[in-house]
């Protein structure tokens, strides 16, 4: 699979050393704290862009848990285009994360920003985040390769698939072989919609790596109503997982309301979702009692 593109100043294949598929021609299967990533299940984490309170992150993290979501995510650190934005609650959010998990029982996935952050995110989250504009950060993706925790890779929203291969590659080559990619759509001249979901980079990145993909069709569209026929899509094309925004206020939300879906809404895509994975040989972890109580909920 070296045979890629060269890149660069220099000539010849670009050497995927650790991430190349050639290094696990099985494949790499993630365990965050019980929950397997790259297995048969396709995992679903689940949970507001940005934690803004305690009850807002609870409500949000008791609702997706009921319907199937593996792990929560909410950012505490975020980054804003704008300056004047919320920018997140920072260590605070990272303390209610970790409530969060202990009130839920789901493992967290939380962006760093900066590599002073790296020492207490890596602490209260067990998934680090590498958010698209980090991407090409190389000193914060070498701290992060010398924490013992999993790190979701999102793909910067400039960067070819090389790119990206090569950015995990600055992780692993620190000693952090626990790395998963993420799809979350890239810039084109399309803007009817927020990003452009590339799923091509699913089954190019499982044919060139053995690390297991997610894909994020929140932030690769922009729309909640686009959400539930990407990830389907997305399952279909052979994600290990999805990463989905999902917020109990939409119109309320403090960043990113327009792509978040309300749980009603996150609880009926779960249900179509597992047809589509039974459908392609992948499941979708069902909770035994279906907790959820969706239909007293109010989606307009
Ligand atoms: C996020 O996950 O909320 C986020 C900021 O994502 P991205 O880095 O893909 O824009
Ligand atoms: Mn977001």
């Amino acid at each position: 699979m070296n045979n890629w593109r060269s890149s660069g100043s220099y000539a010849g294949p670009v050497p995927f050393r650790l991430v190349g598929r050639e290094s696990n021609p099985e494949g790499t299967v993630l365990d965050i704290n019980g929950v397997q990533i790259g297995g048969s299940e396709v995992v679903v984490m689940a949970g507001p862009c940005s934690v803004e309170s305690r009850d807002q992150l609870l409500s949000t993290a008791t609702a997706v848990k009921a319907s199937g979501a593996r792990i929560l995510r909410g950012g505490a650190f975020k980054p804003r285009t704008s300056p004047y934005s919320f920018r997140g609650l920072r260590e605070e959010g990272l303390v209610l994360l970790a409530e969060a998990r202990e009130e839920t029982g789901l493992p967290v996935v939380t962006e760093v920003m900066d590599t002073r952050q790296v020492e207490p995110v890596c602490e209260h989250a067990d998934i680090v985040q590498i958010g698209s504009r980090s991407m090409h950060n190389y000193p914060l993706l070498e701290e992060v390769g010398q924490c013992n925790k999993p790190v979701l890779m999102k793909r910067g929203m400039g960067a070819t698939i090389e790119e990206l291969l090569l950015a995990a590659e600055y992780v692993l080559n620190k000693g952090n072989d626990q790395v998963m990619f993420c799809e979350r759509g890239i810039r084109t001249f399309e803007n009817a919609t927020r990003n452009t979901l590339d799923l091509n980079a699913v089954p190019l990145l499982k044919r060139m790596s053995h690390l297991p993909v997610i894909v994020d069709p929140s932030h690769g569209t922009g729309h909640w109503w686009m959400v539930p026929a990407m990830c389907k899509g997305a399952v279909a094309v052979g994600a290990d997982g999805l990463l989905v925004e999902v917020h109990c206020s939409p119109q309320e939300a403090l960043s990113d309301g327009p792509q978040s879906l309300h749980p009603a809404r996150f609880d009926e895509m779960m249900q179509e979702l597992r047809v589509v994975a039974r459908a392609v040989g992948r499941e979708i972890y069902e909770p035994a009692v279906s907790a959820f109580g969706g239909a007293q909920l109010n989606v307009s």
